[in-house]
């Protein structure tokens, strides 16, 4: 069902109805942040609007607001503002001050906390019992941990029904059930209904709305069927201020809070600390008991203004709700829609059998899914989440903090889930698809500001991408070897040379005619160097920081030197500087400098023994770098002779364990073998250099970036899409630079009517290069990432030619481009055999521009 013009507005009810404009109107003046983005992270925050934070600017600046515990002016300013607020709050969602109380905190989790703790004091002996759905945000399933009593994960809705029906009084101890009212998942809502059957068999209930009220209203003013506790973000419903609350209910739980223990300023009326240890709590309200500190009052009277600008754009909570539905009805319904030629449906969606889009007691406005190719194969969530954030798409993947839901989704059992661990799979990392089966999944949340263009462009993405419609020809990845040229194989010649001395940051040239080394572990000098965090301790890359391209490291040989200069790139008007350091390896001012290393993208970051870098102490080097690009950072070199800890998840042990690239590391706390799953630690058969993230050359081939260049020409000017990006599009091709190569290879076209052959490197198994024909092994084919968007030139990130590559060059969901090499084992092998003649051997493993470069061929072995 796809709408446009006139007739989607007369049949779109609920799309901005009671808005105070229209919705598009309202993101170009309130949210210029989103301009050219494809926003679609709600459930994650919601952006704020502009007005918003000039209000609450204007009122910071006009007014004075002191700690509220004291009598001055300003202090009873704050005292009233928050007064005036928690009341607001309250009613904003439909709650009688005389029934319930607002205790403002950090946020959800917080919220969640403070009734853990309260709950684990009212009877230190015996503890609590807490029940949980499998829904539940990971915030409420870490409640468990304090519940002396016991615990229990309730799977389906149908337990729950039958244990609140049965549960009757029998029990002794406090128990407490919560679950979320909006699955932050993927969206479906929960009944409400448990809350008041349980009060009936004296269970308190705890109910998370924080992903339900960004998107709809909460009515509590039936205060007999409301949760006893009720935790919320701000955030997520108007983007700022950074706030939470914890609504509860008086009359069930006030007994409750007066036996926690903790106290702190603001919770006490008098504390004697010298001689007898007595405090007297206060006791005027819920809030004045628990609300330990000064509260965070400028962020409270931002909330006032947030609730008011919210009301002023979109009028009330039930205007976003109708608008959200309409728009996540609309994106579901194409989202189901998208079928591969073959018929494959292109996108699985996790939704619940009872959830129902047309229905907001039962749906909200997110989406989780995966794609799938037209083979039948998943597509990995991190290869969507990459190329989307080409195209300014942002979305979520993984677990998406949910657990239980996603493991229950994607038909994981908690020992599988065990199993991959071990194997190394951790929150956040890129082990996308494991057994065949996907570990997490992709989500897209939409939020009052929300509007057809984002359904659209996501649409537009997922089928210009990965969806083979029968009009694009399927170009095979692998070239057909042109039989009648293969005898001519020395076309091929060294056209340039380049080693990245620092890591990540820009190229030195080899100049013509310098033979330069080539070592085992590569180019010499080639990442001798790197920029680490003066904070983290970790390895900058140009992928975070663009700028690093416009650093330019010189080799001055002649001096001794490296020699390092900025320029501004773009804004040329920036200053050029450089710095020079030393490259003898004497030099003092260095220290050793353990190196923290990732062991997957974002999580557990292993601050290892195993790699020490000598980091240069000199102010004024931490300075220059620093100062470029902005990031505290400093320079750091690799000892001589320590490339292999260098390479330390190495691509010699990726390329040994093929089949089963994990299962011989263990990682970290890894579980033992699962004595289930003996042989089946297979996991996806992958190309092993893929999981390496650098190996000791690269080679690119001079024919295929023309020709990549001439696709990214002809996309140009056939496509007529609506988005932005296309207009720029021009002049979009790339320079070889991108692709951040050791070894460009060209190829000399000597008779008429030769043509080049683009990709004829991805059939080389091997290269003999110059006169002494040195051998070099192709390992396999280089993965690439967001990271050949950076121009080199410039530092500016656009979206070729990653676009095009993914759609030209992918394999098994990975996008490939040039050729991973290193010196074959065969050149070592002289070295044993000849421990006397080795010199002469050595002195030939070098490269020149103008080498001539013969290839060896996958299928002449
Ligand atoms: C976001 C969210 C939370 C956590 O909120 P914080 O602000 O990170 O504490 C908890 N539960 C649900 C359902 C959420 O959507």
């Amino acid at each position: 069902m796809m709408l446009e013009g006139p007739e989607r507005d007369s049949i779109t009810p609920g799309y901005c109805k009671g808005y105070s404009q229209d919705v598009d109107v309202i993101r170009a003046r309130e949210y210029p942040l989103l301009n050219d983005i494809t926003y679609l992270d709600h459930a994650g925050t919601t952006p704020y609007a502009k007005s918003l934070v000039e209000k609450f600017a204007q009122e910071l600046t006009t007014n004075l607001f002191g700690n509220p515990h004291s009598m001055s002016a300003s202090s009873q300013l704050s005292t009233r503002r928050i007064d005036d607020v928690r009341l607001r709050t309250l009613r904003f969602f439909n709650a009688s001050p005389d029934e319930f109380d607002l205790v403002f905190v950090a946020n959800t989790t917080a919220a969640v906390k403070l009734v853990a703790e309260t709950l684990r004091d009212v009877d230190e002996s015996s503890g609590f019992w807490y029940g949980y759905h499998v829904d539940s945000h990971t915030s409420l399933v870490g409640l468990r941990e304090l519940a002396k009593a016991g615990s229990r994960c309730f799977l389906t809705d149908g337990e729950v029904d039958a244990w609140t029906a049965g549960s009757g009084s029998g029990d002794h101890h406090t128990r407490l059930f919560s679950y979320p009212a909006q699955s932050n998942m993927n969206g479906r809502r929960l009944p409400l209904r448990w809350c008041e059957a349980l009060r009936r068999s004296n269970v308190l209930t705890l109910l998370d709305v924080a992903s339900l009220v960004s998107t709809s209203p909460l009515d509590l003013s039936n205060a007999s069927a409301a949760p006893d506790f009720t935790a919320l973000s701000f955030y997520k419903i108007f983007g700022f201020p950074d706030l939470g609350a914890l609504i509860v209910r008086k009359s069930t739980t006030a007994h409750l809070f007066q036996r926690r223990r903790y106290f702190g300023g603001g919770t006490v009326d008098m504390v004697l600390t010298a001689g007898s240890q007595w405090h007297a709590k206060k006791d005027s309200s819920i809030h004045d008991l628990l609300e330990d500190g000064t509260l965070p009052f400028h962020n409270i009277i931002a909330l006032d203004f947030a609730m008011e600008t919210h009301q002023r754009l979109y009028g009330s909570m039930s205007n976003v709700s109708a608008h959200t539905r309409f728009l996540a009805m609309w994106l579901h319904d194409r989202l189901s829609d998208l079928t591969h030629a073959n018929g494959v449906k292109a996108c699985e969606i996790y939704k619940s059998v009872d959830s129902d889009f047309m229905d907001t007691t039962t749906q909200g406005a997110i989406i989780a899914f995966n794609l799938r190719s037209s083979r039948n194969r998943w597509v990995g969530k991190s290869d969507v989440e990459k190329l989307a954030a080409v195209r300014n798409i942002q979305i979520r993947s993984g677990s998406l903090c949910n657990p239980g839901g996603t493991a229950l989704s994607l038909g994981w059992s908690s020992s599988e889930l065990r199993r991959n661990y071990s194997l190394g799979l951790r929150c956040g990392d890129e082990h996308d698809v494991m057994g065949g089966r996907p570990t997490g999944a992709l989500r897209v949340s939409l939020g009052a500001m929300s509007n057809m263009k984002d359904v659209d462009t996501l649409v537009g993405f997922i089928e210009e991408f990965y969806v083979d419609s029968s009009t694009r020809p399927i170009i095979p990845i692998t070239p057909l070897l042109n039989r009648g040229d293969s005898t001519d194989r020395s076309r091929f010649y060294v056209e340039s040379l380049c080693v990245y001395p620092i890591k990540s940051c820009g190229a030195f040239r080899v100049p013509d005619g310098m033979r330069w080394e080539i070592k085992r572990e590569g180019l010499a000098c080639d990442r001798e160097w790197c920029l680490i965090h003066q904070g983290t301790g970790m390895v900058l890359s140009q992928k975070k920081y663009p700028r690093m391209a416009l650093i330019h490291p010189f080799l001055d040989l002649d001096r001794g030197v490296l020699r390092i200069t900025t320029c501004g790139g773009m804004a040329s008007s920036e200053q050029k500087k450089s710095i020079e350091v030393s490259l003898s390896r004497e030099a003092s001012n260095m220290v050793p400098t353990p190196l923290c290393q990732k062991s997957t993208k974002k999580s557990s970051i292993v601050c290892g023994d195993q790699v020490t870098v000598q980091t240069y102490v000199s102010p004024a080097v931490s300075a220059f770098f620093t100062d470029f690009l902005g990031v505290p950072c400093t320079l750091a070199r690799f000892p001589p002779q320590s490339y292999a800890p260098r390479y330390a998840q190495s691509w010699r042990e990726h390329i040994t364990t093929t089949d089963t690239p994990y299962s011989n590391q263990a990682m970290p706390g890894a579980f033992p073998q699962d004595p289930l799953f003996p042989s089946a630690t297979r996991v996806e058969k992958r190309n092993p250099l893929l999981l390496a993230n650098e190996s000791p050359i690269l080679l690119i081939s001079r024919s295929s970036v023309n020709r990549l260049n001439e696709t990214i020409k002809a996309t140009t000017t056939t496509t007529t899409t609506t988005t932005e990006h296309n207009s720029s599009r021009l002049g979009k091709t790339v320079a070889a630079d991108v692709f951040r190569g050791n070894i460009v290879v060209a190829e000399s076209l000597s008779h008429a009517g030769d043509t080049e052959q683009p990709y004829i490197e991805d059939l080389w198994s091997g290269v003999r290069l110059g006169a002494h024909g040195l051998h070099l092994d192709i390992l396999g084919s280089c993965q690439r990432c967001q990271m050949v968007c950076v121009d080199q030139f410039s530092g500016v990130r656009r979206d070729e030619p990653f676009s095009t590559l993914a759609k030209t060059r992918k394999s098994d969901g990975k996008v490939l481009f040039g050729r991973h090499a290193a010196l074959s084992s065969w050149e070592f092998h002289h070295d044993d055999d000849n421990e006397t003649g080795s010199n002469l051997i050595v002195d030939s493993r070098t490269v020149m521009v103008g080498d001539i470069v013969v290839p060896s061929y996958l299928n002449d072995e």
